[in-house]
């Protein structure tokens, strides 16, 4: 007992985690459900500390996201000025989004932004060339609804200019101190993307939509694995945003490019051997999202998935599980 309190101590004091010991990223949860819940979809708010400019990850809930989040004070440092004519809200999504990185082109991703765009302001979407083709294609083309791009059929309204981001070179994002290098994911048939951002050395990564390797018949998160491991050793990866759609009780066969526990773990024992081997992730975020909804009687996959994860973390890293609303810093 005596040596797990002197364990603890030194944890404690002397910051021995694969996290940077002092937070660099700021994040405020807009949408935290892999669906069915409208109103509450995969996206979220984030900017480096030091940076005022937020980007948005995912943008499946937007203009009600923010909306739940002011109620919750998350944005209670921001002051709107006095010429502004928008609200908290319309300052928030006008003036601090300055961009929207997309992983795939899937609504419960996407719903937010199309429907805020008639009162938003000019902004970049950042994505892999196939998910802004797919953008233009399926809702930017004046049937879905009006082309606010710069793509695409028919009159271009330019409010969104989209933009390729290549895989393997950084790319810098307008109005913030971030540099991005996008990945592609396997998610069932479907190219979807993993975001690495870079703020002065530091860095976050987010998944879009994945299954695991294995069951894609990939090697896309090992590839990406394999770039973030080198921030991992020098404690410079703030954090990983990852989904877990299901519960372990879902078969290989039923994933549809989704992730369980088990396969989070199995995909993140691949990471600690890459990153140094046993113990090199203790105390790394892992933020998990997409969590799907249930509208069963007495069903709660959050807290199944919760216990399912902690069961198995002999890694020691640590779980976040963010409601809409939640704001926390890596
Ligand atoms: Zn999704
Ligand atoms: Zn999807």
């Amino acid at each position: 007992m005596k040596k797990f309190a002197l364990l603890l101590f030194a944890l404690i004091t002397f910051g021995v985690t694969a996290s940077p010991s002092t937070p660099q990223f700021d994040v405020v949860t807009l949408g935290a459900r892999g669906g069915i819940q409208d109103g509450n979809l995969t996206a979220f708010l984030m900017k480096a500390s030091k940076d005022n400019n937020f980007v948005t990850l995912d943008a499946g809930t937007l203009v009600n996201g923010i909306s739940v989040a002011a109620d919750q004070g998350a944005f209670n440092n921001i002051t709107v000025p006095e010429e502004s004519a928008y609200n908290l809200i319309g300052y928030v999504l006008k003036e601090r989004i300055k961009g929207y990185f997309i992983s795939h082109a899937h609504l419960d991703h996407v719903a937010g932004m199309i429907i805020a765009s008639p009162d938003d302001s000019f902004k970049h979407i950042y994505a892999l060339p196939s998910v802004n083709s797919a953008l233009a294609e399926t809702y930017f083309n004046w049937v879905s609804w009006p082309n606010f791009s710069n793509r695409g059929e028919g009159f271009k309204l330019n409010k969104y200019t989209m933009t390729d981001l290549n895989t393997g070179s950084w790319k810098n994002v307008e109005a913030t101190t971030l540099k991005v290098k996008a990945f592609p994911l396997s998610h069932s048939g479907i190219e979807s993307t993993a975001f690495l951002f870079d703020s002065n050395g530091h860095a976050l990564v987010y998944f879009g939509d994945t299954g695991p390797d294995k069951v894609e018949k990939s090697d896309a998160l090992n590839n990406v694995w394999r770039s973030i491991a080198p921030y991992i050793e020098e404690k410079k990866l703030a954090g990983i945003f990852i989904e877990v759609s299901f519960t372990n009780s879902v078969e290989d066969k039923f994933l549809f490019g989704h992730l369980t526990p088990d396969w989070l773990m199995h995909e993140l024992r691949s990471l600690e051997q890459l990153s140094g081997g046993k113990g090199s992730l203790k105390g790394l975020n892992i933020v998990v999202s997409h969590i799907k909804y249930s509208m069963k009687k007495g069903d709660d996959p959050k807290t199944v998935i919760m216990q399912q994860l902690e069961a198995q973390n002999d890694l020691g890293v640590n779980f976040i599980f963010p409601s809409q609303g939640d704001s926390f810093s890596l």
